[in-house]
């Protein structure tokens, strides 16, 4: 047997290894080799995780991000008159995600450096006190938050924060993140830890230039695995938007973050890994086709975006809020796989 095979045979009971991961990555560039390595990550999610997928919702700007530059590849924050979603606001979120039976929902917003987190504890206090008490939060609002808070988060019973480094290359994440702070995030990281609860990260693929973008992604991988507390890791897609520093940069293959998605799979074999942001509904192939799960993201609420708006039935626009909701759509498209999503 060639040495691809052996390894992806390997695979389907234990983890690759470091250098396993990069030969991989350099094997799968042709779609027929791809095609394999994304089937067998689709056999480990599927032997580890099972294929009941669950439902989840997120509510994004719930804070302002203070970065100073904002993060070259965000379109996020540019325009002038940019308002955070409100209290009030989120609430309405927090109930239309409840009113469609979801349990869980991300809140997410932007970054202030050094913040002591005391914005995001008064939103999750507020959600709790409305009533919302048996609802998983997860919490993705930079890296600035302090251990008290952390603590007091855990109190009000959200199970898991994010720190979300998207490289771990010190040199790229200078350069497409200058107003931000790579060591920050990973002491942040570890205090999610000692306070109890569980890490989220996450990385953009096609940030890095080819020379390096493999060892990039198996470094990360490596990097986050040693963190006992990781419960969950996303994938999102490099793309140049409009009006964003990096728009000249190559905009990420839908192949090339599936295969991340799929090694990743097979070295985080129990891990919540998803999509995230620059996916969308023309990708091929999808995270779940590269081993995601076993989550998905059933509703997302915004305000209403200025870089791009979809007008269909799965839109709802009002009060400057955006709702869009693609259960029905998912479900469809899941149970051709032999998935089913729970509530
Ligand atoms: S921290 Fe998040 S919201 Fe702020 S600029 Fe970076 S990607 Fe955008």
């Amino acid at each position: 047997m060639a040495r691809f095979e052996r390894i992806l045979e390997k695979s389907k009971n234990e983890a690759i290894n470091e250098e396993e991961a990069l030969y991989i990555f350099k094997e799968t560039e042709q779609e027929e080799k791809a095609t394999e390595l994304l089937q067998t990550a689709r056999f480990v999610r599927e032997k580890i995780m099972g294929n009941t997928f669950k439902w989840s919702g997120g509510i994004a700007r719930v804070l302002r991000c203070n970065l100073k530059p904002l993060c070259q590849y965000c379109p996020y924050w540019r325009k002038k008159g940019d308002e955070p979603l409100g209290i009030e606001e989120i609430l309405k979120g927090v109930d239309y995600i409840a009113r469609h039976g979801l349990q869980e929902f991300h809140l997410s917003g932007g970054t202030t450096l050094r913040s002591d987190g005391s914005d995001v504890l008064e939103i999750v206090t507020a959600i709790r006190t409305a009533g919302y008490n048996d609802m998983e939060i997860d919490i993705n609002c930079g890296a600035a938050m302090s251990f008290d808070t952390l603590k007091e988060l855990k109190q009000l019973g959200v199970k898991l924060v994010r720190s979300v480094f998207e490289t771990i290359n010190p040199q790229v994440f200078n350069k497409v993140k200058p107003g931000d702070d790579l060591e920050e995030k990973k002491k942040f990281a570890r205090l999610i830890g000692e306070a109890g609860l569980g890490l989220g990260t996450g990385i953009m693929a096609g940030l890095s230039p080819n020379e390096t973008k493999y060892q990039d992604y198996v470094d990360f991988i490596f990097y986050i695995k040693h963190y006992e507390h990781l419960k969950s890791v996303y994938v999102s897609k490099f793309f140049p938007f409009n009006g964003i520093p990096m728009k000249d940069h190559p905009s990420c293959s839908d192949w090339e973050a599936a295969r991340l998605v799929a090694v990743m799979r097979l070295v985080l074999r129990d891990k919540d890994i998803g999509g995230a942001a620059g996916w969308g509904r023309d990708n091929y192939p999808t995270p779940l086709m590269a081993g995601a799960g076993n989550r998905v993201g059933g509703i997302h609420i915004n305000r209403t975006p200025h870089y791009h708006v979809y007008q269909n039935e799965e839109y709802l626009y009002e009060d400057n809020m955006e709702f869009h909701n693609h259960m029905e759509s998912t479900s469809k498209k899941l149970k051709e796989l032999g998935v089913e999503v729970t509530l």
